[in-house]
C-alpha cells in the first residue's frame, strides 16, 4: 500500500509542515548586556570584594560608581552624571530636582513601563496620559493637546532604542515653559540628530535593570548640564549627600551654595558600579552590530509586498533593538507574526487582547483608579490640584490601535552577516505568502 507523502517545497511555509527559512540554532538568539556579562565583570566585582570597599564613599579615589558615572557623561556628552541604584529611582530623582510636585501635571505617553507614570505619582504630581504615533513614541501632537494651566513638564520615553520627536518636543516646552524629563531607560546609546538622548531635555534617565542594553542587575542614571538641578539630584537621591561631598572635590564644586534637601536611599553600591563601569565599555559593541543587521535586513526585505518598517524619527540614533512593522490590522499582525515565529524568527506583537502588558497604559491599574498611595498621599485630590484628568481604558485609542498593528522583530549583538539573509529570508518568505 502506497502512503502519500506530501511533497514539500522550499516555499512552503514552516507553519504548514514546511521547511524552516532558519533552521534552529542557525541564528544566535542572546539577550543585550546580560548575556555579555563575563570575566572583565567578574574582575571587577572581585576587587571591590577583596579590597572590601563595597561602598562608594569607602575608597573615593578608586569608586568604580565615580568612574562609571565620569565614563557616563563623556559618552552622552553631558555635564553632570549621577549613578542611582535603579531607574525608577532616576525618575522619581530628576523629578524632585525639578521641583515636581502636588498640584503639578506631568505628561507621559500610553506606551511605557509603568514606572514612568509611579514616579510622577510618587513625587505627588498627576500623570497625564498622551497617545503615541507610529514611531512607537509620544505623538507631539497630542501633547500639545493635553497641555493645560497644570502641566509643569513632558517626559518623552524614547521606547524600544527609538528616539521620540525632540524637536517638536522641545519646541512645545519653551513655547509653554514646560520642563522635559527624557526617560531613556530603553534607550542607552542612542541619539536624536547627534545629541546622546537624555541630555536634550532638562534632564535624561536611564537603567541599568538586566532587561536594558547595558545592565548592573539594577542601577540608574540621571544626566544633566544643570548644574543646580544636578545638586539638587545628587542630594536627593542620598539623605547625607552635603556630608559626603566632602570628601569629593567634585561634588564639593557641584552641589556649590545649594541648600541641602532631604534624600531618598538611591545610591548606587560598588558592586554594582563595578559591573556597570565595565558594561559601560561594551555598549558600543551591543548597538554597533544590531545597527548592522538592521541595515542588511532593511535593505534585502526592501519593496517586500505588504510590509512597511516603522517610521523612525532618527534612524542614525536609534539604538536598533528591533524592527517594527505597521500591519493593516491586528488579525493580520497576529498572523505574520506567528507565521515568521514558526520560521525560526524571534518575533512578537506588542499588544495583545488578554495579556496585561505593564508597558501599555490600559493595563496601568493604580494609574487608571486613581489609587492614593496613602490617604493623604493623594495626587488627585489634593487641594493643591486644581486640574481635572480622567482616565479609562479606551482613553487612548491611537495607541491602542498601533500597538495592536506592530510586529516586532528583536535583534541582538551576536547576529552577523551570517544571520541576516537568514532572518531576511524568512521575512521575504512570510510576506510573499500572506501578501504577495
Ligand atoms: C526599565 C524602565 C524603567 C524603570 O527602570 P528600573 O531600573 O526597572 O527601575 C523606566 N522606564 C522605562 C521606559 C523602562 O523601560
Amino acid at each position: 500500500m502506497a502512503t502519500q507523502t506530501p511533497t514539500r517545497t522550499r516555499e512552503e511555509l514552516a507553519i504548514d509542515g514546511g521547511p524552516r527559512a532558519v533552521p534552529q540554532g542557525a541564528v544566535p538568539y542572546v539577550r543585550h548586556g546580560v548575556d555579555e556579562i563575563g570575566s572583565a565583570e567578574e574582575a571587577a566585582v572581585l576587587d571591590v570584594l577583596r579590597r572590601k570597599a563595597v561602598f562608594r564613599w569607602q575608597d573615593a579615589e578608586q569608586s568604580y560608581v565615580a568612574k562609571f558615572e565620569a565614563g557616563f557623561a563623556q559618552r552622552t556628552g553631558a555635564r553632570f552624571a549621577l549613578a542611582l541604584n535603579s531607574g525608577t529611582g532616576a525618575l522619581i530623582t530628576a523629578l524632585t530636582a525639578a521641583g515636581i510636585g502636588p498640584g503639578d501635571e506631568v505628561i507621559v505617553p500610553g506606551y511605557t513601563f509603568i514606572a514612568s507614570a509611579a514616579a510622577v505619582i510618587l513625587c505627588g504630581a498627576v500623570p497625564v496620559i498622551a497617545e503615541i504615533d507610529d514611531t512607537l513614541t509620544i505623538d507631539p501632537d497630542d501633547v500639545a493637546k493635553k497641555i493645560t494651566p497644570q502641566t509643569r513638564a513632558i517626559m518623552p520615553v524614547h521606547m524600544r532604542g527609538i528616539p521620540s520627536q525632540m524637536d517638536r518636543i522641545m519646541e512645545l516646552a519653551t513655547t509653554h515653559g514646560l520642563l522635559v524629563v527624557e526617560d531613556s531607560a530603553q534607550c542607552n546609546g542612542g541619539a536624536f540628530r547627534g545629541r546622546a538622548t537624555g541630555t536634550i531635555g532638562h534632564l535624561g534617565c536611564f537603567s541599568l535593570q538586566a532587561s536594558k542594553t547595558i545592565t548592573a542587575g539594577e542601577g540608574g542614571v540621571v544626566v544633566t548640564d544643570d548644574p543646580k538641578l544636578y545638586a539638587r539630584a545628587a542630594m536627593g537621591h542620598d539623605s547625607a549627600m552635603s556630608f559626603w561631598r566632602k570628601l569629593s572635590a567634585e561634588h564639593d564644586v557641584a552641589l556649590g551654595d545649594v541648600p541641602s534637601i532631604a534624600g531618598s536611599g538611591f545610591r548606587m553600591s560598588e558592586l554594582q558600579g563595578a559591573v556597570a563601569y565595565t558594561q559601560l565599555g561594551k555598549l558600543e559593541g551591543i548597538i554597533t552590530p544590531m545597527r548592522e543587521a538592521k541595515r542588511e535586513i532593511l535593505e534585502a526585505t526592501a519593496g517586500v509586498p505588504g510590509l512597511r518598517p516603522m517610521r523612525v524619527p532618527d534612524p542614525e540614533g536609534e539604538c536598533a533593538l528591533s524592527i517594527n512593522y505597521l500591519l493593516e490590522n491586528a488579525e493580520e499582525a497576529q498572523r505574520f507574526a506567528k507565521t515568521l515565529q514558526a520560521e525560526g524568527v524571534r518575533v512578537g506583537t506588542i499588544h495583545n487582547e488578554g495579556f496585561p502588558d505593564r508597558h501599555i497604559y490600559r493595563y496601568w491599574d493604580y494609574v487608571l483608579n486613581k489609587v492614593p498611595i496613602t490617604p493623604t498621599r493623594d495626587p488627585w485630590r489634593d487641594p493643591r490640584y486644581k486640574g481635572k484628568v480622567e482616565y479609562s481604558p479606551d482613553m487612548c485609542p491611537r495607541t491602542l490601535d498601533v500597538l495592536s498593528r506592530t510586529v516586532s522583530v528583536t535583534l541582538n549583538q551576536r547576529m552577523t552577516e551570517e544571520h541576516t539573509p537568514l532572518i531576511a529570508g524568512a521575512i521575504q518568505k512570510v510576506a510573499h505568502a500572506l501578501f504577495g
